[in-house]
């Protein structure tokens, strides 16, 4: 089975998707039990072969960084199989307010996902966090933070204390067209401008590559913060009627055009301007 497992440190991993597919993260305790950073059903091969080239004898903990799918749809999965899940709680109140539908239309894309695991249905967390929480296993020191009004009502980090590793979720994007349909632009661009004052040693973003140093991880911060505050930008000339919705596809795929995913732009201008207030 193919697997971009990357090492970041001792007992840190980061599962890396293909082609900005969701990335995965891994931190392993002493004692071989392991916190998973997301999980998607359609991927589980994936995941358990990485836990299993990483030395994970259990996932004790699954911590959900926000309540999308290719985020959020193994609870039942690792639920089964003995994992606290974890979550902010407006990760919680979102799923609570229509994570069944949209795990139903998910899930309806890959009805092959019901014959292999029957009963498969949303699962909510077990222990939902307000602004902060610190998870321990042995010999690893895990501080979870949510940001509020960003890329959904979930976001929330995992900083690993011990080896400096930062998991940022859907927080960052990097190479990839990011998903902005879900939360706030002007409030993303706010949490950015955090998250770009944070240290660490290394930066594991929701899809993209990771960021090997800090001065990297704070590179792809700010380039990343620019290229929202340029969407949001030109979402305000469309909304405005300077500009077509279609100029502005155009504009974010010539400003970067080695980006991937390019059917997002589309995606998110015109759900943008089908919701404009
Ligand atoms: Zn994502």
């Amino acid at each position: 089975m193919d697997v971009k497992l990357e090492r970041l440190g001792k007992a840190a991993f980061a599962v890396i998707g293909d082609d900005g597919a969701t990335n995965f993260g891994i931190v392993r305790g002493e004692d071989g039990s392991a916190l998973l950073i997301d999980a998607d059903i359609r991927r589980i091969d994936e995941i358990e072969e990485a836990l299993k080239r990483a030395e994970c004898r259990s996932v004790k903990y699954l911590f959900i960084t926000h309540e999308n799918f290719d985020h959020a749809s193994a609870n039942d999965y690792f639920e089964k199989k003995g994992a606290v899940i974890i979550a902010s709680q407006g990760c919680l109140d979102a799923l609570v307010d229509d994570g069944d539908a949209k795990f139903a239309e998910m899930s309806g894309r890959s009805p092959e996902l019901f014959e292999r695991y029957p009963g498969l249905k949303m699962r909510l967390p077990h222990i939902v966090f307000a602004s902060g929480l610190t998870l321990k296993l042995p010999g690893a020191t895990v501080q979870l933070r949510h940001y509020d009004q960003s890329h959904s009502r979930g976001d929330a980090t995992a900083y690993f204390a011990e080896e400096e590793i930062f998991f940022a979720g859907d927080l960052l994007y990097t190479d990839y067209h990011p998903v902005t349909i879900y939360g706030r632009i002007d409030g993303w661009i706010k949490t950015l401008g955090e998250l770009r004052q944070l240290s660490y040693s290394k930066i594991v973003p929701g899809h993209g590559p990771c960021g090997g140093t800090l001065e990297i991880g704070r590179r792809q911060t700010e380039n990343f913060q620019r290229y929202l505050e340029e969407f949001y930008r030109r979402l305000d000339e469309a909304k405005t009627g300077r500009k077509s919705a279609q100029q502005i596809v155009d504009e974010t795929y010539e400003a970067y055009p080695s980006f991937g995913k390019r059917w997002m732009v589309k995606r998110n201008v015109e759900y943008f301007l089908g919701h404009q207030r």
